[in-house]
């Protein structure tokens, strides 16, 4: 049988209880499919650690998960550590070290969660967001000088390159290609940053001409994000910035009714390295050890990493599981208006896979 070799970092707060939860799933989805196993490998990485020893990972941590098929990520953020040190020590030191260049973020309600919009209006909603996870006004790069001075600065560059836009355009362009609607969206600000966000602009150009089934609009940020809630039947596959898509997709998120529900993948498209499958949370300290996380976004996100593995069936009998959980409206966590615990949600998916014929 073929086995698929999954690392599950669990990391801070709920981190932990939603990814143990998603590892249960995980396995019944693979029961329930009868023709793959998940061979799962549990890394107490994150904040505990860094309080014992200073790091977040141990150093040689990026070698000890290169070899399995796929990363589980649950979240980092503690109250006594600063957020940068949680996030660049650990989750963006795995982004950036396997080039995990594309972020993929699908949304859409779920059956029987409401979002904020007018039902009719978010029942529209069914996106993928595509952002760039490797560069652009993340690269790291800038600088503070003249402190405490009237000239002081402090600048973040924006840095984008030929290969680094050409690689994520392409990405989003072969999403787009497999989506009924065969359309993509360029977000865009290249009315006010005439340098990057121009040539941003004309390499996407060049890119999207090689796909001429597609239909391709031209969106200016600001613009998008009024799009997303007054017309989101109009968007379909979005491809941003690294700064961009992060507003975005954390604007999609919100529409989609909670936060407790989202997925991402952190995706490297030549699957050199591993790639890595996360809800979109964070730690949730005020609701952390108290057995009431949605666990959905995590389930969501395991079906990603399925997807991505080549079983496709199993994810979509999962999602199929999920939906048919919020559908009947009866075991939700307090987040989504109910009163169910992390595990009943569980127990309840769990007993949906069996019903579902794929
Ligand atoms: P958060 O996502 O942790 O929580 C925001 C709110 O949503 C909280 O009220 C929380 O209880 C609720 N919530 C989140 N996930 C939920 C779930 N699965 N079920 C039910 N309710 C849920 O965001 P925050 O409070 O802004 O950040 C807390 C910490 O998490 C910070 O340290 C932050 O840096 C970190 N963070 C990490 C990631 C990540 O690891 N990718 C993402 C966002 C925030
Ligand atoms: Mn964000």
């Amino acid at each position: 049988m073929r086995r698929l070799r999954i690392a599950a970092i669990g990391g801070d707060g709920i981190g932990p209880e939603v990814i143990a939860a998603g590892c249960r799933v995980l396995a019944a989805t693979a029961a329930a499919d009868g023709g793959f196993a998940c061979d799962i490998q549990d890394f107490d990485w994150g904040s505990a650690m860094y309080r014992t020893t200073g790091q977040m990972m141990p150093a040689d941590g990026l070698r000890q998960l290169e070899g399995f098929d796929a990363i589980f990520f649950g979240a980092v953020g503690a109250p006594d550590i600063p957020d940068h040190v949680t996030l660049w020590e650990l989750r963006l030191a795995i982004c950036q070290g396997f080039d995990q260049y594309a972020n993929v973020r699908p949304t859409r309600l779920l059956p029987s969660v409401t979002g904020p919009l007018r039902e009719e209006l978010g029942r529209q909603i069914d996106w993928v967001i595509v952002r760039e996870n490797s560069e652009g006004e993340y690269a790291g790069v800038g600088g503070r000088a003249h402190r405490g001075l009237p000239i002081e600065v402090g600048m973040d560059v924006a840095v984008f390159t030929r290969a680094g836009v050409e690689r994520i355009c392409r990405h989003a362009c072969e999403i787009a290609m497999s989506r009924p609607r065969k359309h993509l969206t360029v977000v865009t600000k290249s009315n006010a940053q005439r340098h990057g966000m121009v040539f941003w602009d004309e390499v996407c150009a060049g890119v999207t001409a090689q796909y001429p089934e597609l239909t391709v609009e031209k969106v200016l940020v600001d613009a998008m994000t009024a799009r997303m809630v007054m017309q989101p039947g109009r968007v379909d596959t979005v491809v941003a910035t690294n700064l961009h898509a992060d507003i975005l997709s954390d604007l999609a998120s919100a529409l989609a009714g909670s936060l407790g529900i989202g997925a991402t993948g952190n995706i490297d498209p030549s699957r050199k390295r591993p790639s890595m499958f996360e809800p979109i949370h964070g730690s949730a300290f005020d609701i952390t050890g108290k057995g009431i996380a949605n666990p959905l976004g995590a389930f969501w996100t395991a079906a990603m990493l399925l997807e991505h593995l080549g079983e496709a069936a199993a994810g979509r009998r999962l999602m199929a599981a999920v939906e048919a959980v919020t559908g009947r409206g009866a075991v939700l966590t307090p987040d989504l208006g109910g009163t169910a615990t992390t595990a009943a949600v569980t127990d309840a998916v769990i007993a949906a896979l069996a019903g579902i014929n794929a």
